[in-house]
């Protein structure tokens, strides 16, 4: 058989002949450095692969050597505090290896083949096997237990399985027809993994950020579309959901954004508590690095490693989010591919699949039952920042994100400009999943959450009529009730809305929290109208003390908040009289 050469190289894609008996997306070793590619067109003999890694110095006529298999990912104990690139290479590894830069065709794999993990079985010989059925549980990191699953897909009678100290690779016990079962197993990352069952979703994903869980909330399983022009606190909003929200294990998509921002979460991370289970942050982050400066095709793959090792985790039986930051990155690194394969453009450069390719991503997330037993139900929920040129919402990408997504938390640059953050324009912004979590917002914070949601989205909708007139003809002209609900809904904005990502106690708000500042919002308004009905007018009304400690009570640690709601309180009576 002849050895396949390159022809044609351009860019970040490389051609090669004879490759007419590769497969579509079929993984190769390009070049005399064997760097990373992958298949992705076939025209007769004639092959063009995307290179992952720097093409400089590549030269015609150099070989390529065909994988067999298409671009996979190492799935088992070890991905939990680790740093992948874009093809699941662990930086940590590669730098401790060979310094800080990565040499092109480095081979690394994604798991550490060395290391050893106890391996407890949960099952016994002679039980029949399918599928995605839990084998037995390691202790990841620092108590975390991953469950051993036997890949989709397999099946048969257990032969042999035995507890004890393993790699990743040592089997650990075989099936009746000999096949061996590892505590790891490899995925092709653009393949969906299968599941039991889609289930309808419930629960609320707690993003401990305000505005999203009373104003916005997401269902865990379901998606958001968050865009924003340039400093409009995307990047902020990823990094907070990834450090407090509620989630067993969170998978961080770096894409194509500066690298000094993951240095800061990689600095950060560690040092942060995740205050439900007392461990490390970092003990339940899986981070994917393609910033801007690496190569634009790994970029593409990259948010494939992620999604996959998120459904792994979800197969577990686990709560998983994945945060991409951002999707617009993914987009254009499509474009450019689309562009040197001299593909038909669609709308602003984009290929016509762009739409497609984004949806199946985000259908990717769910609320599944996991395949096999014992039963489990696992999530996955998906919140990509996007990154519309000038903030233009009406661009591709934003758009086909809209298409699918089931929340949007649209960013708006004004409110950024006046330091209102998180800058989420409550007039665009809108989320499906509100229904269906009301149930649960009812149990855990109050049983009024619906109304309360319901009459804050439509005090800001008067606000801002009110405001607009207000303008026209100057506040004084208003009316004493309509200036207290001005006066009211900048309170909702300052202290509901919100949130600052820097202060200790403000970064992380709990349902509770959330409710009460809500709910006492609501008190003040009502005692401000009880007080004029009583022919108190708006002027005599001494709203500066509530103001005072509901910003207060902002601020505080949760452990004050049940004194400082007393005393606010009383001073609302004091108001109402
Ligand atoms: P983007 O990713 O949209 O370009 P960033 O997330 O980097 O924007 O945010 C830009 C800046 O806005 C941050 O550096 C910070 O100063 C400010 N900011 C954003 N969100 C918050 C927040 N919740 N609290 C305080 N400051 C914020
Ligand atoms: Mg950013």
């Amino acid at each position: 058989m002849t050895t396949p050469r390159l022809v044609r190289i351009c860019g970040a894609l490389a051609e090669a002949e004879p490759l007419g008996n590769a497969a579509l997306y079929e993984l190769a070793r390009v070049g005399r450095r064997g760097l990373l590619g992958e298949v992705v067109r076939i025209d007769g003999e004639r092959g063009t692969l995307q290179v992952y890694e720097e093409t400089n110095g590549l030269a015609v006529g150099e070989p390529v050597a065909l994988s067999g298999a298409a671009l996979t990912i190492e799935l088992g104990p070890g991905l939990l505090g680790s740093v992948l690139d874009g093809v699941g290479r662990p930086l940590q590894r590669i730098a401790e290896a060979t310094g800080d830069f990565i040499a092109p065709g480095t081979t690394a794999s994604t798991l550490d083949a060395e290391r050893r993990w106890d391996f407890t079985p949960t099952i016994e010989a002679g039980a029949t096997l399918h599928g995605g059925d839990v084998l037995g549980t390691v202790d990841e990191r620092n108590g975390f237990v991953h469950r051993v699953l036997l890949p989709p897909g397999l099946s048969g009678r257990l032969a042999v399985i035995a507890a004890g100290s393993y790699t990743a690779w040592e089997p650990f016990g075989h099936l009746d027809d000999g096949t061996p079962l590892t505590i790891a197993q490899v995925w092709p990352v653009r393949r969906p993994r299968p599941v039991a069952a889609r289930l309808p979703l419930h629960n609320p994903f707690v993003t401990g950020q305000r505005v999203f869980d009373f104003l916005f909330p997401v269902a865990e399983g379901g998606t958001v579309a968050v865009p924003g022009g340039f400093g409009t606190g995307k990047t902020v909003i990823e990094q907070s959901l990834a450090k407090y929200a509620a989630a067993d294990v969170i998978v961080y998509v770096g894409c194509g954004e500066r690298g000094n921002e993951m240095a800061e979460v990689l600095d950060e991370f560690p040092r942060l508590i995740d205050q439900r289970t007392g461990r490390s942050v970092m003990d339940r982050t899986v981070l994917i690095v393609n910033t801007s400066n690496m190569p634009v095709a790994a970029r593409e793959a990259s948010v494939y490693v992620g999604i996959t090792i998120a459904e792994y985790y979800r197969d577990m039986g686990y709560r998983v989010a994945l945060m991409a930051d951002s999707l617009s990155r993914w987009a254009e690194a499509l474009r450019e591919i689309g562009a040197r394969l001299q593909e038909m453009p669609g709308e602003e450069g984009y290929p016509t699949y762009l739409g497609n390719r984004l949806g199946k991503f985000y259908e990717r997330a769910g609320h599944v039952r996991a395949l096999g037993n014992p039963e489990r139900e696992g999530a996955l929920t998906v919140i990509s920042a996007i990154s519309p040129p000038g903030g233009d919402f009406s661009e591709p990408v934003t758009q086909a994100s809209l298409r699918v997504a089931g929340a949007l938390w649209a960013l708006d640059p004004e409110l950024a400009h006046q330091r209102q953050f998180p800058a989420v324009d409550w007039e665009t912004s809108y989320s499906l999943y509100a229904e269906a979590t009301n149930a649960w917002f009812s149990e855990h914070a109050g049983s009024d959450w619906p109304d309360l949601r319901r009459t804050t989205l439509e005090l800001l909708q008067r606000d801002r009529e009110l405001r607009e007139i207000a303008a026209l003809i100057g506040p004084e002209a208003l009316q004493d009730g309509d200036r207290l609900l001005l006066e009211t809904a900048r309170i909702v904005r300052d202290t509901v809305l919100g949130q600052s990502a820097y202060d200790a106690n403000d970064a992380i708000s709990p349902v509770e929290k959330t409710y009460l500042l809500a709910t006492l919002s609501r008190e003040l308004l009502e005692a401000g109208q009880h007080a004029l009905g009583t022919g108190t007018t708006f002027d005599q009304l001494d709203l500066a003390t509530p103001r005072r400690l509901l910003t207060e009570l902002r601020w505080a640690p949760m452990a004050d908040l049940a004194v400082r709601a007393a005393a606010l309180r009383a001073a609302l009576k004091e108001l109402a009289k």
